[in-house]
């Protein structure tokens, strides 16, 4: 029997916004990192296959309804104009889902949770094979995985996974640091994360590895920036994509910072440290700075024929009178600017330095709390 509805997860990547969500599994089965707040105090489960399946024809049937619609409306085939209508006005957030996906032309699926690739592998397989049969549509699908699990996995595995579907896999590697690993209790060490990274590279399985700027906080960001180029060089993932530690309660990390035993870095401290980073990466990857926790947002480009660029854009900013420097921070941090060019748009500047003069008329100033709380509404 099919519903209306269907289950879905908390998060998806930046890139997957326009992708329909299936929720192959629940929450995260390692659920330790001290940087990461999304699952705490949840189980972990392990989805039975048919309920995804379930799950899959109810999106089918509300796909079916749209067509429908769009038919007796005079639209013929032409479903993104009753998605559009649907955007508007959605039943739930499952139909609200897959009006988005059908609206951006419905060729892309995430699967849901934090590690989907924990799935026994012929489980996996049945999932992405149905997937494809009933929605024909989709021509790309996507999931999170951990370098462990797919250190674990054999390549002829990855191949299935590869064959039946899977495009591409998101992994979480934040650090190629062997001591900040394991005091964020991250699960993984440095060597797990090439194997995996390798494994999937390997596979022919698109791979995208996130890095997580500022985890090194004071005490350990050079060692954070080298070691992790280190591993993204051996890896060689089709994407590098960088976003900045963002702190709040729930997280074992707020409590950390609160008891003294990590001291964040600074917006300054941490355009450092990417400098560092993209200064010892040798790789062919594509450097991707899309979350809006990123200072410099605009850092984007293909390795290694981009790297001067990037590089320029850094020192462009690190270039900054300390005036520019916190009227961009905090543009930035209010959702102003979207990148340094903003700068010289005279109206966003101005907008900004008025709320720095609210800002010390009301005896505040801007400093980094305030920054690190702005960041906070980001996650
Ligand atoms: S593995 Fe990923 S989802 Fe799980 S706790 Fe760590 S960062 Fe969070």
């Amino acid at each position: 029997m099919t519903t209306d509805s269907f289950e879905l997860g908390p998060i998806r990547p930046p890139s997957e916004a326009y992708s329909l969500l299936i929720r192959a599994t629940r929450n995260c089965p390692w659920n330790r990192c001290k940087f990461c707040h999304v699952y705490k105090g949840k189980k972990f489960e392990l989805r039975p296959v048919e309920d995804i399946k379930q799950d899959i024809l109810a999106v089918k049937a509300i796909q079916d309804k749209l067509k429908e619609i769009a038919l007796k409306s005079g639209y013929g085939e032409r479903i993104e104009e009753v998605a559009a209508a649907i955007l508007n006005n959605p039943l739930n957030e499952a139909s609200f889902n897959v009006a988005l996906w059908l609206y951006y032309g419905g060729d892309s699926a995430f699967l849901q949770d934090a590690n989907t690739l924990i799935m026994r592998t012929p489980e996996l397989v049945e999932v992405l094979k149905f997937l494809k049969q009933t929605l024909p549509s989709i021509t790309r699908i996507t999931s999170y995985g951990r370098s462990k699990t797919a250190s674990k996995k054999k390549l002829e595995e990855l191949i299935q996974l590869r064959e039946a579907g899977l495009s591409r896999l998101h992994i979480g590697l934040e650090s190629g640091y062997d001591p900040l690993l394991k005091y964020m209790d991250k699960g993984v060490t440095a060597a797990e994360h090439i194997k995996g990274g390798k494994n999937i590279v390997k596979s022919g399985i698109s791979l995208c590895e996130y890095v997580l700027l500022g985890l090194g906080g004071k005490k350990m960001w050079r060692e954070h920036a080298t070691e992790t180029a280190k591993v993204l060089n051996q890896i060689n993932a089709d994407f590098i994509r960088v976003r900045t530690l963002t702190i709040k309660e729930g997280m074992p990390l707020y409590e950390e910072v609160k008891n003294g035993n990590f001291i964040r870095a600074t917006d300054e401290e941490i355009i450092e440290e990417e400098k560092l980073l993209m200064e010892n990466l040798d790789c062919k990857s594509n450097f991707i700075s899309d979350h809006i926790t990123n200072l410099l947002q605009e850092l984007e480009g293909k390795l290694p024929q981009d790297k001067e660029k990037m590089l320029a854009t850094i020192a462009r900013f690190q270039s900054l009178s300390p005036e520019e420097k916190q009227n961009f921070k905090l543009g930035r941090r209010l959702g102003i600017y979207e990148g340094l060019d903003d700068l010289d748009n005279s109206i966003k500047h101005d907008s900004v330095e008025r709320a720095i003069q609210k800002l010390s008329q009301n005896g505040k100033q801007v400093n980094e709390e305030l920054i690190y709380s702005l960041m906070e509404r980001f996650i």
